[in-house]
């Protein structure tokens, strides 16, 4: 463990196994420096449980840098359960997990992530109380992606403002990769704003409504990288900007909502050799996790939640600034922030 590749000395890496559901997960813990570490659980088939040990060490470790970027009091934690093969009991499963996430004792909060259902999360809070992003409950956040979706489009406008001293994105080209949860609550807010969208995804349906709602033109999915754009917005899958892509993105900005969206850290650097403004990912998609933050305060607070997301701003807008002072790749100065605010101790204003 202590020499596997992404072991980021992380704090507590836990193994669970019941062998009576079928129960396999990994909780990894982070960093509790500014809170109990928090990250949603993925629930996914692993060819091989190496990967799952390398997904909770990574994904764990980008929960930390997240929510200290988002000035959260929230350290970096992530689960994976290892999908049985075969017939399971899926409650049973979950009730399983949550006895898990209960003897982690508070140090891991769980939330939804790839695979997970908004039931599995009222199973596994059947049995601990470390969770979050639930739909019901007197604290109950619910779908953090209309939040997500709100903080992009801060990002956009704080990169339109850096980049191309524009106060407006009326009349501005946006290429939207992804309509989905945060895609097309994306394409809302830009239409609102003036903006011309391009878009394009593999479900017609959402494509059809985009055409007829705001006026989108829709392209292949291959050809949304090379459209003219002003502003390439990936909302879709990781490894959207790639050795292979990059070279054929004619926007001047990119600032989208997916996770990873460098293929490799590498792109950073070349996004900026090409003078292209990038807005690093785990900074600009903080909406949802500053959502679930709110729940986990204990009472939901939508004004909190604002002051969350122009604090997202003005720390994009930093990164921004150095990443130029500096010469370096925006990435650069947001890890370096990132890593400073963890070694921070829980910042004085309280999360209510
Ligand atoms: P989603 O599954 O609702 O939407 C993804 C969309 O991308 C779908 O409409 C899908 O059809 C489309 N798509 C898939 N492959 C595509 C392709 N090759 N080309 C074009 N479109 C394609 O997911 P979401 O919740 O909207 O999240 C989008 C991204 O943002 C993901 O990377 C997610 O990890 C990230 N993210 C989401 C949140 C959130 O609050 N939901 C928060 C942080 C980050």
């Amino acid at each position: 463990m202590f020499d596997h590749p992404d072991f980021d000395d992380h704090e507590g890496v836990h193994v669970f196994r019941d062998a009576k559901t079928g129960l396999r997960a990994i909780i990894a813990v982070h960093n509790t420096n500014r809170g109990p570490g928090a990250g949603g659980t993925r629930f996914w088939s692993y060819a091989d449980p190496k990967d799952a040990m390398t997904d909770a060490l990574r994904l764990s470790k980008a929960m930390s840098f997240k929510n200290a970027m988002a000035g959260l009091e929230l350290g970096g934690g992530k689960a994976v359960i290892l999908r049985p093969e075969g017939d399971f009991d899926r409650d049973a499963l979950f009730a399983a997990y949550g006895r898990a996430v209960e003897a982690v004792g508070g140090r891991y909060i769980t939330a939804e992530d790839v695979g997970v259902s908004p039931s599995d999360m009222r199973v596994i809070k059947t049995q601990t109380d470390h969770v979050a992003g639930l739909d019901e409950g007197p604290a109950a956040s619910g779908d953090p992606s209309p939040v997500t979706a709100d903080g992009v489009f801060r990002g956009i406008k704080v990169a339109v403002r850096h980049a191309m001293g524009l106060e407006s994105l009326k009349g501005l080209r946006v290429a939207v990769q992804g309509l989905g949860h945060v895609g097309y609550g994306l394409c809302g807010h830009l239409h609102e704003a003036g903006a011309h969208l391009i878009v394009t995804d593999i479900n017609e349906t959402v494509l059809a409504q985009a055409k007829q709602e705001f006026g989108a033109v829709v392209v292949e999915p291959d050809e949304i990288y090379s459209v003219a754009a002003d502003v390439f917005a990936p909302c879709a899958l990781g490894g959207a900007v790639s050795e292979v892509t990059l070279p054929t993105i004619r926007a001047s900005i990119i600032a989208g909502a997916a996770n990873n969206q460098l293929a490799t850290p590498e792109m950073a650097e070349a996004c900026r050799q090409r003078g292209i403004l990038y807005a690093p990912d785990y900074v600009i998609n903080a909406g949802g996790i500053i959502n679930v933050a709110a729940e986990v305060s204990g009472a939901y607070d939508l004004n909190w939640v604002s002051k969350k997301l122009e604090g997202l701003e003005n720390t994009l807008k930093l990164v921004f600034e150095r990443a130029d002072e500096q010469g370096v790749a925006t990435t650069v100065i947001a890890d370096a922030m990132a890593r400073e605010r963890m070694a921070e101790k829980r910042p004085s204003e309280g999360l209510g």
